[in-house]
């Protein structure tokens, strides 16, 4: 299967800092892996028109088509722009805008509907951990946010534990590796054989300095990165231990 780096930008960056994009493009021109950058929506066409063979992708969708929804982007526009990729369901959207599994399930559809590839995130607090309830907050998520009608050879599950997500807290290498088997069986067990090659991205404060060991952990298929994707510096450290592997 073929590795995949993501950056997300989340609202950070200007049309200055496109040049960070421009950098990547010929640095990583002959990749071996996929590389996405998900950046705001007002950046996704200029971003698209300098990243050569780089991928560029949204950071939500709507669930609607079209229509009276002020403020909102559809999946079918991010299409139209050639956008790639949606991430879908971050923990920052659950949290700040209080998106549930279902509503993460008719986002991820429309996003394939619209030919787009849904990035679905998934990860437990804090205290969940600490609860022992992680395994079942990720079973719950998986059942709410996968339609059974999903196509499964386009979207990407990102495992991204809410506590480690710009803190500097990263899970052991058991405690990931526990979570990505976890998911690869209930992939497997929900979409059959092809679900082995569903990309199952870990994300949480990956750095040039933990990505290498983390990219060696099993059912790990590459990285979420957030602000160590914001630099073209950083973020190639992070594509060189993926390419790497
Ligand atoms: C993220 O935004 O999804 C993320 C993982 O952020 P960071 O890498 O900064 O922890």
């Amino acid at each position: 299967m073929k590795k995949l780096v993501v950056g997300n930008w989340k609202m950070n960056g200007s049309i200055e800092s496109l040049s960070e994009i421009e950098t990547l493009a010929t640095r990583h021109h002959d990749s071996t892996i996929d590389i996405l950058i998900c950046v705001p929506a007002p950046y996704l066409v200029p971003a698209k028109q300098i990243a050569g063979s780089l991928y560029i992708g949204a950071q939500d969708c709507h669930t609607a088509s079209q229509g009276a929804y002020t403020g909102d982007v559809s999946a079918y526009m991010l299409s139209d722009i050639s956008a790639s990729h949606v991430i879908i369901g971050h923990s920052e959207r659950r949290a700040a805008h209080n998106e549930t599994n279902t509503l993460v399930r008719e986002k991820a559809l429309i996003a394939q509907l619209a030919d787009l590839c849904p990035i679905i995130c998934i990860g437990e607090t804090l205290s969940e951990r600490e609860n022992e309830h992680t395994l079942s907050v990720i079973h719950e998520q998986l059942i709410g946010s996968l339609d059974p009608n999903l196509n499964s050879s386009s979207f990407v599950i990102a495992y991204e534990p809410v506590w480690a997500i710009g803190t500097g807290l990263v899970p052991s290498e058991t405690e990931i590796e526990e979570v990505h088997g976890f998911c690869r069986q209930y992939l497997l067990e929900q979409f059959g054989n092809s679900a082995e090659y569903i990309q199952i991205l870990y994300g949480g404060s990956v750095k040039g300095s933990n990505a290498e060991r983390i990219f060696a952990l099993q059912n790990v298929d590459g990285a979420l990165v957030g602000s160590a994707s914001l630099l073209a510096d950083d973020f190639s450290v992070i594509i060189e231990a993926l390419e790497n592997v």
